[in-house]
């Protein structure tokens, strides 16, 4: 913060006129639920305008679809995660399916291939991936990414079936090389508390060297509290640490970091269509 008073003061109001927006939490996910609305009080103290909540059951849908109508600054994605993709999870599918077409979402996710949990369940995480695929296209959403392991395979399948179209790889943990694939096909890579973990510093090189313009920030709350909250549950309002974070990898300012990273995230999302 500069110490004249003049350049405090316009600090002051570029902050409350700068949207922050938390581009990825599971504010519907058990953990968070009983808690939601204080956590959403905590969010709005510090700055944060928008979040993006993740859906990934029928449970969370519902009560995501109901966050919304009360607080619509809250808007609503969702998606059978590859986790689950297989197991009893068509019932949620189809619910999804319904939603987006009515247009109740503002984005497909987080779908994608996960080797290093699921290595025994390639095809039907394949298979999951591809009907998220064909719904985004039909709805024309964009879609959230989450892969771990399996860029080649991720990379073959959205090249075959979703060329050109907007995604984001949610929570980046991979190498340079795989963070290039994403940012040469047009997606938005996002960086969640992870970057802040002491032993990340290869991750760190990736932030510092992939352009801000395609950059999203997100918390992946309730999991992956940043390095001063590190095992606690996490929360919108934690997502600071992760925007200073950026900001010194880049030697620019953390207003900087916020803005342009919000207008990514509404470029991406568009917020106005839920
Ligand atoms: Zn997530």
């Amino acid at each position: 913060m500069p110490n004249s008073p003049f350049l405090k003061g316009f600090v002051y109001i570029f902050l409350a006129m700068t949207i922050l927006i938390d581009s990825h939490a599971h504010l519907t996910a058990p953990e968070l639920l009983p808690d939601v609305e204080a956590i959403l009080e905590r969010a709005k103290q510090k700055n944060i305008r928008i979040i993006v909540n993740i859906c990934t059951d029928v449970i969370s849908l519902e009560t995501g679809l109901l966050l919304h109508e009360r607080h619509p600054w809250v808007y609503t994605t969702a998606a059978v995660t590859p986790h689950d993709a297989g197991t009893s999870s068509e019932k949620f599918f189809s619910f999804v399916e319904k939603m987006a077409r009515e247009g109740k979402l503002i984005a497909i996710g987080e779908t994608g291939l996960d080797y290093y949990y699921r290595p025994e369940a390639i095809e039907v995480q394949k298979q999951s991936l591809l009907q998220h695929l064909h719904l985004a296209r039909e709805c024309q959403l964009p879609v959230i990414f989450h892969c771990r392991d399996a860029f080649a395979d991720l990379f073959a399948c959205a090249d075959e079936h979703y060329a050109d179209l907007p995604a984001v790889l949610h929570c980046f943990t991979g190498t340079l090389s795989e963070a290039k694939g994403v940012i040469s096909r047009g997606w938005y890579l996002s960086f969640s508390g992870i970057i802040t973990f002491k032993n990340a510093n290869v991750l760190r090189e990736v932030v510092r060297e992939m352009p801000l313009q395609q950059i999203l920030i997100e918390t992946d709350a309730p999991y992956l509290a940043p390095q001063t909250k590190r095992g606690k549950r996490n929360e919108s309002s934690y997502i600071w640490e992760t925007a200073e974070c950026i900001a010194r990898i880049k030697g620019i300012s953390v207003e900087k970091v916020m803005a342009e990273t919000s207008k990514n995230a509404e470029d991406f999302f568009r917020f106005s269509t839920q």
